[in-house]
């Protein structure tokens, strides 16, 4: 699955992204005694959710996966599945006794944390702090960069709260008043006659929209709006290798709502330039050179374009041509790759070769060549 296709972790395991070690365990083991097709034999797609879940949790429950994930999103992390799935997906019993420890799940509630049946009442989560939104954008970057890494700054435009009034909206504490319309509960209750009786409905009062509190002097710098536009330049490094299409992710660098909120975070989607002197698949980049018919049946030496990781930068190399070089010949030269991103090492480069058949020839030439044919 490529990663765009992919499912933020958080996301599968329904947490959200300040969740602690606990929130994820638990939720991992809920949905795990849910979609384990052991368990579960009436969805079909149940295996593959999964997986998906597994490796969401191996994900989240390192820490230093999990701070990888933050910052690159899924480039950031080498999770491979396929041993997992190839080895046939382990019981539930065992899965979760390794992750656990100790008895089994079905035996009751000998884990060191809260239950999740809610016999021993709320987990020890944090209650929910209002999460920022967050930002898309771009940054394009050289085909030099995408394989060498590097440094690029990103101007973005975000709200942050305001501080001329520290994000109240209000001119100063004074004018802050209780909304008479729901006495400063935020709540309005209407009541409708219907045939069955009185219906009482709840919603959210529109007058202080659900805050309970009203203005009577705005803020002359946010105009009571709590928060202001910044203009703000975030400094990312691209890593080595990394791919035309992927989004990194910069935590924190969204929309912040209220000072105590946990900041949105900041996607950046990497748009590589084209280099047609390598072409990218996998990891593997491919280099079309065209050779001069006489090089490929005498043979000889060519420079070629490579990446050079000591200097990083384009260099040229010199390639031994061997006599009688086919049209379609790829020589590798190991190494010269892109950078895994997940793993170590890096692919190599193939030079593919075109051979060129002049188009014109001299009057000498073609005397040599019908000499050459002769002599064949
Ligand atoms: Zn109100
Ligand atoms: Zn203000």
């Amino acid at each position: 699955m490529s990663p765009n296709n992919k499912r933020d972790y958080y996301e599968v395991l329904g947490v959200e992204k300040n969740a602690s070690e606990n929130d994820i365990k638990l939720a991992y083991r809920r949905l795990a005694r849910k979609l384990h097709p052991d368990l579960n034999k009436t969805d079909p797609k149940a295996k593959e959710k999964f997986i998906e879940l597994q490796e969401a949790y191996e994900v989240l429950s390192d820490s230093n996966k999990r701070n990888n994930y933050d910052r690159y999103g899924f480039s950031g992390v080498d999770v491979d599945m396929s041993s997992f799935v190839r080895g046939g997906i382990p019981g539930i019993d065992e899965l979760l006794k390794s992750i656990f420890g100790g008895g089994s799940i079905f035996g009751g509630d000998d884990f060191g944390f809260g239950s999740i049946f809610g016999s021993r009442g709320r987990s020890h989560s944090t209650p929910r702090r209002e999460v920022g939104q967050d930002i898309e954008n771009y940054v394009e970057i050289t085909f030099e960069e995408a394989m060498f890494g590097g440094k690029k700054d990103v101007v973005i435009q975000r709200y942050t709260p305001c501080d001329e009034c520290e994000g109240t909206g209000a001119e100063d504490p004074s004018s802050v008043k209780t909304c008479p319309q729901c006495e400063g509960s935020g709540r309005m209750r209407k009541l409708t006659q219907s045939g069955f009786g009185t219906i009482i409905r709840e919603s959210e009062c529109y007058t202080c929209n659900g805050t309970g509190k009203i203005i009577k002097k705005k803020c002359s710098v946010c105009n009571g709006r709590k928060v202001v536009a910044e203009t703000k330049t975030i400094h990312i490094n691209t890593p080595p290798g990394v791919e035309n299409g992927v989004h990194l992710k910069v935590q924190g660098a969204g929309h912040i709502p209220s000072s105590r909120a946990i900041p949105g975070d900041l996607y950046l989607g990497i748009r590589i330039e084209e280099n047609n002197q390598f072409i990218r698949r996998g990891n593997d980049l491919f280099t079309p050179i065209s050779l001069d018919i006489i090089t490929a049946i005498l043979g000889g030496e060519i420079s070629v374009p490579t990446l050079d990781y000591k200097t990083e930068k384009v260099t040229e190399k010199e390639l031994k041509i061997p006599p009688g070089t086919q049209h379609g010949t790829e020589f590798r030269i190991k190494n010269r790759g892109a950078t895994y991103l997940r793993g170590k090492g890096k692919g190599d480069q193939y030079i593919v070769i075109t051979i060129e058949i002049p188009k014109k020839v001299t009057e000498e030439q073609r005397t040599l060549l019908e000499k050459f044919k002769d002599l064949n």
